[in-house]
């Protein structure tokens, strides 16, 4: 049994199965797991004369940790790297706000999506990550390094729409009241645009979790170029599962524009990307390109940043600039990852999202 994949319902379940036990004992186990990291069950007065429960119990838990290997700090935000149980390893980032910390965390190891800009994308996708592998990034910077995380972001390595069990299942988890009770308004799905996720993501009719869209060009050729997702999933298509994408009240889509230049900062890319956002609810989250390893863009002037973002204010959009303290959060998250040898990306050539060894 790992406590960081299931429910307090799904373990009071499990308890039921295994034990003949219910509800009673198991949100005993999980509301002291939740709230510290070194469980003494023989100690639960709830567990005192239930028949050799706590021994039982002890010996069903499989709860290693993934070790972190490596903390970087990086201004004001820090990465940690996470080693799961096969080696591989994952990275979050730890991102201060005022009174509280955002926490950034992966949903996959690598990403197949395969986008030019991405230092992920350029690993490919080694594995999706499993539900605990998950919530225990969480679980770690909450309870065992005691930090007041109030907000989740799925915006670290991989694409979270292309996992999508385990992220459903990563969200239930985080948001039961008994343990981490992180609201879905606090969590925020960031996606390429992988429609077919977003469709499965709307069918839940989870109005108040919020979603992110990196949408990065204004224009199907240009997308394409720079994301390879868009010649599976181009703008239109894009736009019409967007629209029926359920928010609730005061909820708006924030759309990524990761600016990149002399690529897609042109006076004619803000008009089309205003053209773009017409009839959605939609802020943009400007970010000015962090250049990943060997890479052959360019970040953008601050001109030009300013330039840009002043274009679409022009013409009604909110927009907001993503930087804190002289460093970019946001790419903070979207530079993680190092080239992994052997994994290649191979999106463009093929029709099913493949990964492969080389
Ligand atoms: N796969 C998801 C979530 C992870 S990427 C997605 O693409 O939305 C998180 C964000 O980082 C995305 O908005 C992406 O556009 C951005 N990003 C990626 N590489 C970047 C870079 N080199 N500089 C700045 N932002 C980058
Ligand atoms: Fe994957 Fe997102 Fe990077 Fe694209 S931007 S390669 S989808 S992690």
């Amino acid at each position: 049994m790992n406590l960081l994949g299931l429910t307090c319902d799904e373990l009071a379940k499990a308890f039921q199965r295994r034990y003949g036990r219910g509800m009673f004992h198991a949100a005993a186990l999980y509301r002291s797991f939740y709230r510290q990291p070194h469980l003494d069950i023989d100690a639960f007065p709830e567990f005192s004369g239930a028949g050799g429960l706590a021994e039982k119990v002890k010996a069903d838990i499989t709860d290693p940790l993934p070790r972190i290997v490596n903390e970087e700090t990086q201004g004001a935000v820090k990465k940690l790297v996470f080693r799961l149980a096969d080696a591989v390893e994952v990275e979050s980032v730890i991102i201060p706000m005022a009174n509280h910390v955002s926490l950034c965390v992966s949903s996959q190891a690598g990403c197949r999506m395969g986008c030019r800009f991405c230092e992920t994308g350029q690993m490919g996708l080694q594995r999706n990550l499993s539900a605990h592998e998950i919530v225990a990034q969480v679980y770690t910077a909450k309870v065992v390094m005691g930090l007041p995380v109030r907000n989740v972001v799925f915006m670290g390595m991989g694409e979270p729409l292309d996992n999508l069990e385990p992220l459903l299942q990563a969200i239930r988890v985080l948001e039961d009241q008994r343990g981490m009770n992180i609201a879905k308004r606090h969590m925020t799905v960031s996606t390429a645009g992988l429609v077919s996720g977003i469709e499965k993501l709307a069918a839940q009719n989870w109005p108040q979790l919020k979603l992110a869209v990196s949408l990065n060009a204004p224009n199907d050729e240009l997308r394409s170029r720079l994301m390879p997702v868009n010649r599976h999933y181009p703008l239109a298509q894009l736009k019409s599962a967007l629209r029926k994408f359920p928010l609730a009240r005061g909820n708006v889509l924030f759309m990524e524009y990761v600016l990149i230049k002399e690529q897609n900062d042109a006076p004619d890319h803000a008009r089309q990307l205003a053209d773009y956002l017409e009839g959605l609810p939609a802020r943009v989250n400007l970010i000015p390109y962090n250049p990943r390893q060997q890479s052959s863009y360019e970040a953008p002037l601050p001109s030009d940043v300013q330039r840009f973002r002043q274009a679409l204010i022009d013409q009604g959009i909110f927009v907001r600039l993503r930087k804190s303290k002289g460093e970019n959060i946001q790419a903070a998250c979207g530079q993680l990852g190092r080239r992994v040898n052997g994994y290649v990306s191979r999106f463009e050539d093929s029709k099913e999202w493949k990964h492969t060894q080389t």
